[in-house]
């Protein structure tokens, strides 16, 4: 495994791979690796002649007060990681080699940017595209891969792709879960004993929510349960969103139609967690 840290490089590398007709396979992250990450990284592995993760806590995506500085971050276990998989580069660019003074060019994704999480997170879309936006220019991968448990990440850097032409497969993988079914994620590691064992209301209101959908209650009243279960949780300080979808448009849903999203944002305690189903 090479590590690349600076742009120009990890641009000219890819690009000799392009000479030689290589395929690229590309999964952007913010470290701090779990199975959920690995999944789509040994996936990239699979389908791909050469397989490139990035490393890169991207400070434009975190809005004024978030966990940017405390984001958890674990460089030397993440490499151990990669290298056991054995991937063929790790991209480490630093903030200011990405962003350097002066900087002033972000990608706005409209309208899909505005919903769910997009309320409570101003900006952070903005800066999601953004970098995914210039990774995919440096590495001009021929395949992406990115996670269902950020659903709504998935249906923006999809419609990024075809607003602006990029000829790159998006390749969406499965949620990842710990046993009793929390969704892994890089901010789990914030919750202690209680808030770890009282985040699993977020799967437990999921389950619950596909199971009445799919008894035939109506998307309203879904809501309304899905809402009562995570009040019953007195760790959930905070419901930022919590229903029923459109899985293309994310309105809320309120007529019973083929697909639904079924998707939560939750504080526990101070950490904000997301998780979301896709039922037919
Ligand atoms: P992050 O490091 O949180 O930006 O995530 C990098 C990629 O890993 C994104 O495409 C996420 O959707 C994906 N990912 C994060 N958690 C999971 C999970 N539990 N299962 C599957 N993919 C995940």
């Amino acid at each position: 495994m090479e590590i690349i840290r600076i742009p120009r490089i990890m641009r000219e590398i890819t690009k000799n791979l392009k000479i030689k007709s290589k395929s690229i396979g590309f999964v952007p992250t913010m470290g701090a690796l779990h199975e959920g990450h690995l999944s789509l990284i040994r996936r990239a592995k699979d389908e791909n002649d050469v397989t490139v993760v990035s490393i890169f806590v991207n400070p434009t995506q975190f809005a004024e007060g978030e966990d940017f500085e405390k984001y958890p971050r674990d460089t030397e276990g993440d490499k151990e990681k990669l290298q056991k998989i054995g991937i063929d580069y790790l991209f480490l660019p630093e903030a200011t080699s990405l962003y350097p003074q002066g900087y002033s060019t972000y990608v706005n994704v409209e309208g899909l940017s505005d919903k769910l999480c997009g309320k409570f997170r101003p900006g952070h879309f903005q800066g999601v595209a953004t970098i995914v936006c210039k990774l995919f220019n440096l590495i001009r991968p021929n395949r992406a891969y990115f996670g269902q448990k950020d659903y709504q990440q998935i249906l923006i850097i999809q419609k990024m792709i075809e607003d602006l032409n990029f000829d790159i497969e998006l390749i969406p993988c499965p949620t990842i879960r710990d046993e009793d079914g929390l969704a892994m994620s890089s901010r789990n590691a914030y919750l202690n004993e209680k808030e770890r064992k009282a985040a699993t209301v977020i799967y437990t209101t999921l389950r619950e929510g596909e199971r009445l959908l799919k008894e035939g209650l109506k998307p309203k009243e879904v809501k309304e349960k899905m809402i009562e279960i995570l009040r019953s949780e007195p760790l959930v300080t905070e419901i930022q969103y919590a229903g029923v979808y459109d899985p293309l448009t994310l309105e809320e849903v309120s007529e019973k139609q083929a697909k639904y999203l079924l998707a939560i944002a939750v504080k526990i305690n101070n950490t904000r967690l997301i998780d979301n189903f896709l039922v037919y």
